[in-house]
């Protein structure tokens, strides 16, 4: 089993709710997108149901954003950097690159979708094993080709957007928001369908339909304790609609010479981000929260609290700094009292 699935079985109890098998009869795990996914409704009937939908949504995704498979929309995509050549994205890929580069504008190139080619110099992305930390020049490379003001988006029919990648070797990666959109998609499937109450997870990616159970306002669900001292380290509760994404250091990382470096990248520096271990963002829909959720990693608390109440006052966000003490944690936007629980307060 790769690191990240295996990683991502132990999240996935833990932020989906309290399971202990992989099968629970109103819980249902399965592996999709490189991750694990999860359904929770009232009833087992409803959970296979909700699970035969979902199976079918991710699969679809995946043939559009993976960077993995060659075939995929995006890497099909990424072939054409620098022929010169316009291509008219699907109706999928136009909307989360056009999410995507909003938020790269938004932060001024931290959240950078043309981040793929300062990960591979990291070793991520299937690149080959790095055995050292790449030099300055190898850097300035990898960001002359995050260039993201080169990179132009134009409207060529109303659901749907032509894009020229400017440089041979630029590669876009929507890596921190694919899986947002993609439980977005099921949610708005299911709810179309008439499922009622019903908590979706990928990887992380979580938006709840309804509510766990009579007059509980929602779903409790839980933010993993990135130092491991204890399971849990927050709990909240996600009402009808909402979505929450985290961004973690432990999720997936590489090691250079004795030291962990994080695969999210700061696509002004190209440099792997660190003295943050976790963010979660609560947001009206799952893409918004994925995208931010990554951006808020990148700009730490004092950034990303401006950045928040600048752009979007309407999400909330919790910061696990990495300094082993849970203590440190920070929060911003408009969190409801009785609606966050630290665990263990001090
Ligand atoms: P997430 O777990 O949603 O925070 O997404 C992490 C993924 O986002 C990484 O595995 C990369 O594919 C991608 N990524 C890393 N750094 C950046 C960045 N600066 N901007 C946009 N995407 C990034
Ligand atoms: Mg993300």
């Amino acid at each position: 089993m790769n690191h990240r699935l295996s990683f991502w079985l132990l999240a996935s109890f833990l932020l989906g709710g309290c399971g202990q098998q992989l099968h629970q009869s109103n819980r249902i795990q399965w592996p999709t997108m490189g991750t694990i996914a999860s359904v929770r409704c009232s009833t087992p009937e409803d959970a296979e149901a909700a699970k035969r939908y979902c199976e079918t949504i991710f699969q679809r995704q995946e043939t559009i954003f993976s960077v993995w498979d060659g075939s995929s929309e995006l890497s099909q995509l990424n072939l054409t950097a620098g022929t010169g050549a316009a291509t008219a994205c699907s109706k999928d890929l136009s909307h989360v690159l056009v999410k995507a580069m909003t938020l790269c504008q938004e932060s001024e190139g931290a959240f950078n979708p043309l981040i793929g080619p300062a990960l591979r110099i990291w070793g991520f992305n299937g690149a080959s094993p790095v055995h050292q930390q790449p030099g300055n020049e190898e850097i300035a490379d990898a960001l002359r080709l995050a260039d993201w003001r080169q990179l132009h988006t134009i409207q060529s029919s109303t659901n749907s957007v032509s894009v020229q990648i400017p440089l041979q070797g630029m590669k876009l990666d929507l890596g921190a928001i694919a899986k947002g959109y993609a439980v977005d998609q099921a949610y708005a499937t299911l709810k179309s369908a008439g499922c009622s109450n019903l908590l979706i997870n990928l990887g992380g990616n979580l938006r709840a339909i309804g509510e766990s159970g009579k007059d509980n306002g929602g779903w409790w669900t839980g933010i993993r304790d990135p130092f491991g001292k204890r399971q849990v380290f927050a709990r909240f509760l996600l009402r009808d609609g909402e979505a929450v994404a985290t961004s973690g250091n432990y999720e997936r990382f590489v090691t250079i010479q004795g030291r962990r470096y994080a695969h999210i990248i700061d696509g002004r520096t190209g440099i792997p981000v660190r003295g943050m271990a976790g963010t979660s963002v609560v947001a009206p829909s799952a893409e918004l929260a994925d995208g931010l959720s990554t951006t808020l990693f990148i700009l730490g608390v004092e950034k990303g609290t401006e950045f928040l109440t600048r752009y979007h006052p309407e999400c909330r966000a919790i910061w696990i700094p990495d300094t082993g003490k849970e203590t440190d944690y920070a929060i911003a936007g408009n969190w409801q009292p009785n609606q966050l629980e630290i665990l263990d307060k001090p």
